[in-house]
Order: C-alpha cells, then structure tokens, then sequence
C-alpha cells in the first residue's frame, strides 16, 4: 500500500451546451516524475452550482490512506476548503497544498491544522525539478462514464497581456507553465468527448496564428480559448478563421470573451483596453465565421448611472447575440484586486469566507444601485433567450455562485 498520494480535483461544470467534467490536471505536465513518488488519486469536488452553500460546508470524502503524504493540485477555493478538513480528519498525513487557488484567498496561519503546508511554488520548484520534462501524462479517472464530456487543460501560457482590469484576480506572479514543444498528448489519453481547455486569459496574436493552426483536427474534440476582444485580435482573427475554413472548420473551436460590460463609460472604468465598438466587431467576425462563443459580463456595480443601461441595451439589440452563450456573473471584490486594495470608499460588503479562507466581500449596494442592476439584469432575460443565458444568480440560496 502507497503511503503517498498526489491528489487532483474533478471539478462537475454545468451549462447549456458545454456540461463537463473538469479535470483540474495539474500534475500532468509532471506525471513521470510523480508517479515515481506515488501514486494518482481523483477526488470530486461539489458542482459549481451548489457551491454558494459552502457556508453550509460540503464534506470532503474519504481518502484511501490515513497517514503518509499527500500533494494536492487546488484549481479553486473549494478544492482548498476540502483539503483543509482532509488535514483535520486525518492528523498522520502531511499534507502540501498548491495550484491556483493558492493566488486568490487570505488565510491566518494560526487557523491551519500544522499537517497542511500551503505553497504557491508549483510542483516543478518543490521538488527541484530543473525543467518541465515535457512529457505530459494523466491516468483518467475511472469513475468517468463513456458519454462523460471531459475538459482538461493544457498548459500553454496563462498570463494575460493586458493585467489592468480592476476586478481581475489573476495572480500574475502565479508561476507560469510554458510549454515550447507542444504535443498533443490527449489524442490518445480521452477517448470520450472533451474539451481541451487552453488556460491562457487572453490567447496572443503570436498563439492564434502560430500555434493554434497546428493543433489536431479530429472530431472528437473542442478547442476552448479566451481571447480578448479587442482590436489586436480583431485584426487578425478573420486570417485565422479563414485558415480553419480551409481545413474544414477544424479544429472544432469554442472562443470565450470577457466582455464585463456593455457600456463605453464601464469599459474605461474597469481598464478593460478595448472599446463596445471593438467588442461588437469581434462578436461579427465569429458569426461570420460561424464559431461558437461564450461571453462573460458582470453585474453588481456600485457606480451605474441611467445612461449604462441604455447602452447595454443598444448591445443586447445586436442580432450577433443570439449566436453566443452568455454567462451574467456577480461582482465580487476578491482578495489580489484593484478593487479590493484601492477602492475601499465604493466596494465595500461582507467578508465571503470558505472555513479559513477570506476570497474577499460580497458587495453591499445602495437601493439606487441594486435598481440600477437589477434593470441590467431584466435587460438580459429580455433580449437574451433563455437556454443560452446562464445567470449565476442561484434562486435557492438568493444568492450568486462565483467559483
Ligand atoms: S479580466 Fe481578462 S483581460 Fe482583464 S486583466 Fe484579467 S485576464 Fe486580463
């Protein structure tokens, strides 16, 4: 019996067309040399859409051990919050904490059990590997069922070329994975349908028209890229999409923009770098094209004026919405944000807590301004349909899932 573990989240994400088991593959990339250590282990974590009961708090499963060690890739808090009662529940297991998660919460050390060691190094800095092998590898979870839909991520670059949004958590210094020799290792790992997650913020011009031309063309697949709506890449996405026409519409694609919001003054307010003009025009190239598209935007600002909503509407009267699915997030002011140093005076709330972690505060609005969002809300329901509208608005709790 193994006495070490490195331990991976499936992490169940549901919407419309693109329900999906997420596999936070973080050791993927070190598979090789982990598996010389130990062994793999797949835990579940709760669906995301049940996640605002945290307060309620989910239990952690068992683990196939009770004492030894164990190293955990955490794609989210909530893969955090469970290995923190792991820590608890089982006093003989050390237990090392790492991934993304990590860049995004607050915690007092006193409240960690002495058995948990949180790290943002990533694996290849905590065990002195000098390089990325570059030999990827993954051992599938075994509770997958053939018709599962699978998304996995593969590493490429996940820093963003624009870091100024003032909402945005993205932990910069979070060490960066760059792959130079891309192999496509998944063809054969997945033999379900899957998504291949390209967990970049905002694929590069560089990316789009050199890399991702290259990338397998066989159906059982989509390709999920963020790209930014911008004029950077609205200048050249019409060549890159013109190049995938030419091999039949392959690789199949999804393109995921973060629009934030429909007015030009919110824009500039939020440093989002692009314009509604810019946001339009990439909306009318993917139609064009044809491609299928997710827009996120955000409610739950403090600083709305009337004159929003009528842009937001003037938006939502474009014909091109209809071929995306858009997600209506909440704000939150959460922990490694502009917001959440620098603007104290308008984003104040409640602390949001997950056990010991502090994600940042669930915003406290004044009457006016929760009028003001609720009108942006009503604008969405109206003018977009429902099956490809997913408002992270969770009726049962009344309140937002964010994770
Ligand atoms: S919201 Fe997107 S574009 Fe803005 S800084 Fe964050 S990752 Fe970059």
């Amino acid at each position: 019996m193994v006495d070490t573990l490195f331990i991976q989240f499936i992490n169940e994400r549901i919407s419309p067309r693109y329900s999906s088991y997420c596999l936070g593959n973080g050791f993927s990339d070190t598979w090789k040399f982990c598996k010389n250590l130990g062994d793999f282990y797949w835990a579940t974590a709760p669906k995301h859409t049940e996640l605002k009961q945290m307060n309620d708090f989910p239990i952690a499963e068992d683990l196939p051990i009770s004492s030894g060690n164990i190293y955990v890739s955490c794609f989210n808090v909530v893969n955090l919050f469970l290995v923190y009662q792991w820590a608890i529940r089982y006093p003989k297991i050390k237990i090392v904490a790492g991934g993304p998660a990590v860049g995004s919460i607050l915690y007092n050390q006193k409240q960690i059990p002495p058995n948990l060691q949180i790290t943002d190094q990533s694996v290849e800095e905590y065990f002195r590997i000098p390089n990325l092998t570059q030999e990827w590898g993954l051992e599938l979870p075994n509770t997958l069922k053939e018709n599962d839909q699978v998304m996995f991520s593969y590493s490429t670059n996940n820093t963003c070329y624009n870091k100024t949004c003032i909402f945005c958590s993205h932990d910069w210094s979070y060490k960066k994975r760059i792959k130079n020799n891309l192999k496509y290792e998944f063809d054969g790992l997945f033999p379900n349908n899957k998504i291949v997650f390209f967990p970049c913020p905002s694929s590069t011009q560089n990316f789009l028209l050199n890399e991702f031309p290259n990338f397998p063309t066989t159906d059982d697949y989509y390709v999920l890229l963020f790209i930014r709506p911008d004029q950077i890449i609205n200048n050249i996405l019409p060549e890159v999409l013109n190049k995938r026409k030419e091999k039949n519409n392959k690789p199949k694609l999804i393109l995921a923009l973060g629009i934030d919001f429909l007015s030009e003054r919110m824009l500039k307010y939020i440093r989002k770098n692009h314009t509604i003009q810019d946001a339009k025009n990439t909306l009318h190239i993917i139609s064009k094209y044809k491609v299928d598209c997710l827009v996120t935007t955000i409610v739950g600002w403090p600083n709305l004026i009337e004159e929003d909503l009528y842009q937001v509407e003037e938006f939502l009267k474009m014909p091109e919405i209809k071929n995306a699915q858009w997600f209506l997030n909440q704000l939150q002011a959460k922990v490694n944000t502009y917001i959440y140093d620098h603007e104290k005076n308008l984003f104040k709330g409640k602390p949001h807590n997950i056990g010991p972690f502090c994600v940042g505060f669930d915003l406290e609005l004044t009457k006016k301004q929760r009028q003001l969002n609720d009108q942006v809300r009503q604008l969405f329901r109206t003018y977009i349909p429902p099956d490809i509208l997913v408002d992270r608005y969770n009726k049962a709790t009344e309140q937002y899932y964010n994770y």
